[in-house]
């Protein structure tokens, strides 16, 4: 027994070595147990469960206006790697995300509250962040880490995909809203999402400035809905603090982006 443990703590230090790696954009150090590759691998599955599970809307306004900013921010996040693509979930929830590989669900409940494209497009700027920073492999190694000890190392090392990581991996990435308990984001990677979703919802020629009253309509309607807020919320904590460091972000991002796509 003490022999197979000590193996198992050798194996993670092993793999706590080779995990450090640097968020793009930031360049923040993170802990990541698994490849890019096999990230993308579990989004592709989720993305055909959510798809599955889901009603998806056929409504040509909804759709098209989700796929005209969603291909420009694809653009402007050039990752040719991903194979996007944009679902409207026909569901009146307050929820969107973008999983690895490009697959961008958003939910009508979303739809209806932002009245702008510049605050759609920083719905869709924060969320295909969060994929672009591979923010779900961090929450995922750590959830790796804490839920399945050793059983993280086979999983880090093999190259096949276990159901028990298959869960551990839509709890992660919010995916989690049908399954049961999400994972919250931490602080950091909102933060990061908030300003490199903003970056790219400028170079994309929208106006940043969507993001204060996306947030600020968050806030309202988080109020509104007591403790219990939607999926989306309860991942997205709401506070005068985002809003004032988002504010701070503006001018510069608009300044460097946003003035100059327009010109284009
Ligand atoms: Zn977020």
């Amino acid at each position: 027994m003490f022999r197979r443990s000590a193996w198992v703590l050798m194996a993670l230090a092993a793999i706590l070595l080779a995990a450090c790696a640097h968020a793009a954009y930031t360049n923040r150090s993170q802990l990541l147990l698994i490849s890019e590759g096999q990230e993308m691998a579990l989004g592709l599955q989720s993305a055909q469960e959510v798809l599955k599970k889901e009603k998806e809307s056929h409504d040509p306004f909804l759709v098209e206006r989700v796929q005209r900013v969603g291909w420009r921010i694809a653009a402007a996040a050039n990752k040719p790697e991903y194979k996007w693509e944009f679902h409207v979930v026909q569901k009146d929830v307050v929820n969107a995300f973008c999983l690895p590989g490009g697959k961008v669900f958003v939910y009508s409940g979303i739809l209806d509250l932002t009245t702008s494209n510049d605050e759609l497009a920083a719905v869709m700027g924060h969320e295909i962040a969060h994929a672009l920073l591979r923010h779900g492999g961090e929450r995922m190694s750590m959830a790796l880490m804490t839920q399945l000890g050793g059983e993280a190392a086979s999983i880090a090392l093999g190259s096949t995909v276990s159901p028990a990581a298959s869960q551990v991996f839509n709890q992660a990435y919010g995916v989690g809203a049908q399954v049961g308990v999400l994972l919250p984001h931490s602080r950091a990677q909102e933060s990061e999402a908030d300003e490199v979703g903003m970056i790219l919802a400028a170079k994309a020629g929208y106006d940043p400035a969507g993001a204060l009253s996306l947030w600020g309509k968050m806030d309202a309607y988080a109020k509104s809905k007591g403790q219990n807020g939607p999926a989306w919320l309860s991942t997205h904590p709401t506070n005068a603090e985002r809003i004032a460091a988002i504010k701070a972000k503006m001018g510069p991002i608009r300044a460097r982006y946003f003035q100059r796509a327009e010109l284009r």
